[in-house]
């Protein structure tokens, strides 16, 4: 059933340890700017808006609306070969940062089935022990 899982994997490393380890449980967490309240990503310990080290971090809704997104038909590497047609996207945090991701839940990607702006919900693909990779379905 598990197939073995032959593309790059992220290094958890100390800023970003938090995020894998809660990613592993299913929940998606961001780092949150103390000083102004803002939340940010990718994980880092200096905001990137007032470039405070005073930061925490926040559980996410796990809610987000499409920005954009591409239907890759194309394998880049021949690891993907398996997963075309897939759909590389970047979502709205409910929260307000964007990120890079995956559309997935909606079968057979046409564009006809995906709308900027629509609504979306994480889910979370397994893909090793110790990492699993945030994606977005249709909420
Ligand atoms: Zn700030």
């Amino acid at each position: 059933m598990t197939q073995q899982y032959n593309k790059p994997l992220p290094h958890p490393q100390g800023e970003s340890d938090v995020y894998w380890q809660k990613a592993k449980q299913h929940e998606l967490w961001l780092r949150r700017c103390d000083e102004c309240g803002k939340a940010y990503f990718y994980p880092r310990d200096i905001s990137p808006c007032c470039f405070s080290k005073r930061t925490s971090w926040m559980k996410a809704s796990g809610r987000a609306r499409l920005h954009t997104f591409a239907i890759a038909h194309r394998a880049p590497t021949p690891e993907f070969a398996a997963d075309v047609p897939y759909v590389p996207a970047i979502v709205d945090l409910e929260e307000g940062p964007r990120m890079a991701t995956n559309i997935v839940g909606i079968g057979e990607p046409t564009p006809e089935k995906l709308r900027i702006g629509m609504p979306l919900v994480v889910t979370f693909e397994d893909v090793s022990d110790t990492i699993a990779l945030p994606k977005f379905r249709p909420a």
